[in-house]
């Protein structure tokens, strides 16, 4: 009788889930023919169980965020007491509380540089449309209103509000609209292009670069050597302000504490998000440096009118810090990179034992296996299914006609959970090769 009432529930909580929400980045249709794949009930560790009791390997930290892992009792614990005493205080104006002093304060400590002062959002896509409406105020204050194009590059992925998806570099998230935000312009992943664009449009129209370390949705992408050194002097060279996109990568994901800690570049703006809370709070922000902190106050002529109703969210803060602790605490970054250097080994042992797997990269826990078949047909979907048949659920990175698996798992990873993704990967591109 139990086991019926379950299944009840599932079949009327699929019933409700197809008519009464809308699935972020979906497909409409299948949700209406399938349902939902998953229904997911609990997380701990490395691992998500769902209604069906299934249990499943989380590869991607769910959205590269969950980097601390599941089913970490003390963040809800300091959420209770911070919901407890302070729930929701405004910080606009000249309104502050402790939790968004300290955060601020801890990441201040934590990013490179003079990168000093942080701006809270909800999100990376706020996140970033701060930092485009910043820099443009930024030059407008400097008598130089033309300084406004916003540019970035192609491949990247900077979210979905307005601004985000305009600068937003893989097409399909710009097509989805008939109408974008102004001023935006994007380059290949040379300097070549970046100063050719430069020359063409004029460096007195260009506010901004915006680049993430390592570029996440667009199928794990590392820069080529030295490029990220050059964009930095041809960002100073033409007094354009560099902002690096970490929202991915902030906060230990490649095995430094920030991704452009890899290249020792200081970016002018650093935007932050996911792992900050390791999504047990919705938060993001853009960190900016004291010589802009310190010219938009000197040329100031009055209020910063920017700011969001979560801009400083007491609890979300007080998660943001607790989390950073337990990264610290529990040295997270020192097994980002151990467990990091054995993930690559076993997609580089992967790549010598199937011929499907064409290349694979990757920099701490972020990581992607590239794929290639005879024929057109995309594989990466196709090992997805095996390998969820056998517990694991990975992603597929199909966007610009990639064939790419990408992988994200939670810095708690340990070793023999590692060798269980390999040797499942392992299988599911036997399970795969077979049906070719
Ligand atoms: N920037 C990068 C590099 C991202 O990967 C993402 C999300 O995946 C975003 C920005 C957008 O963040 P959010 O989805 O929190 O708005």
């Amino acid at each position: 009788a139990i086991f019926k009432n379950e299944q009840q529930k599932h079949e009327e909580l699929k019933r409700l889930d197809k008519k009464h929400f809308l699935h972020p980045t979906s497909s409409l249709k299948q949700q209406q023919e399938e349902g939902p794949a998953f229904i997911f009930t609990e997380g701990e560790g490395i691992y998500l169980k769902d209604i069906q009791g299934r249990k499943l390997m989380d590869s991607l930290s769910s959205l590269w965020n969950v980097n601390i892992g599941h089913g970490r009792k003390e963040l809800g614990e300091v959420a209770m007491q911070q919901m407890g005493t302070l729930a929701f205080s405004s910080a606009f104006s000249a309104w502050s509380h402790e939790p968004v002093i300290r955060l601020a304060a801890k990441i201040a400590e934590m990013t490179p540089g003079n990168l000093n002062t942080t701006f809270f959002t909800s999100g990376g896509s706020e996140a970033n449309d701060t930092a485009f409406k910043t820099v443009r105020h930024y030059w407008k204050l400097k008598g130089q209103p033309e300084k406004k194009k916003i540019v970035s590059r192609k491949k990247s992925y900077h979210g979905l509000a307005m601004g985000a998806t305009s600068a937003t570099g893989l097409q399909p998230f710009r097509d989805f609209t008939t109408s974008l935000a102004q001023d935006f312009h994007y380059v290949e992943s040379t300097v070549e292009s970046l100063r050719q664009l430069i020359e063409e449009q004029g460096a007195d129209t260009i506010a901004a670069f915006i680049s993430e370390p390592i570029q996440g949705s667009g199928g794990v992408n590392v820069a080529p050597v030295g490029y990220f050194q050059e964009v930095r002097r041809i960002c100073d060279e033409n007094d354009i302000l560099f902002i690096a996109d970490e929202v991915i990568t902030g906060f230990g994901r490649t095995g430094k504490t920030f991704g452009m800690d890899h290249y020792d570049v200081v970016p002018d703006i650093m935007c932050i998000a996911k792992g900050v809370s390791s999504g047990y709070a919705p938060l993001g922000g853009m960190v900016i440096s004291e010589d802009i902190h310190q010219e938009l106050i000197d040329l100031s002529d009055g209020i910063f009118m920017h700011g969001y109703t979560y801009s400083g969210h007491p609890m979300c803060c007080a998660v943001a810090m607790k989390n950073i602790e337990i990264i610290e605490r529990e040295n997270l970054i020192e097994n980002v990179r151990v467990m990091g250097d054995q993930m690559l080994q076993g997609f580089n042992w992967l790549e010598k034992e199937h011929d499907l797997v064409c290349n694979v990269r990757g920099l701490g826990l972020l990581g992607a296996i590239g794929l290639q078949s005879k024929t057109e047909e995309q594989l990466a979907p196709k090992v997805v299914n095996e390998a969820l048949k056998r517990g694991l659920i990975c992603r597929a990175v199909l966007y610009d006609g990639q064939d790419t698996l990408a992988f994200a798992p939670p810095f708690i990873i340990n070793k023999q959970e590692m060798d269980e993704m390999i040797t499942i990967l392992h299988e599911s591109l036997i399970a795969v090769e077979k049906d070719l």
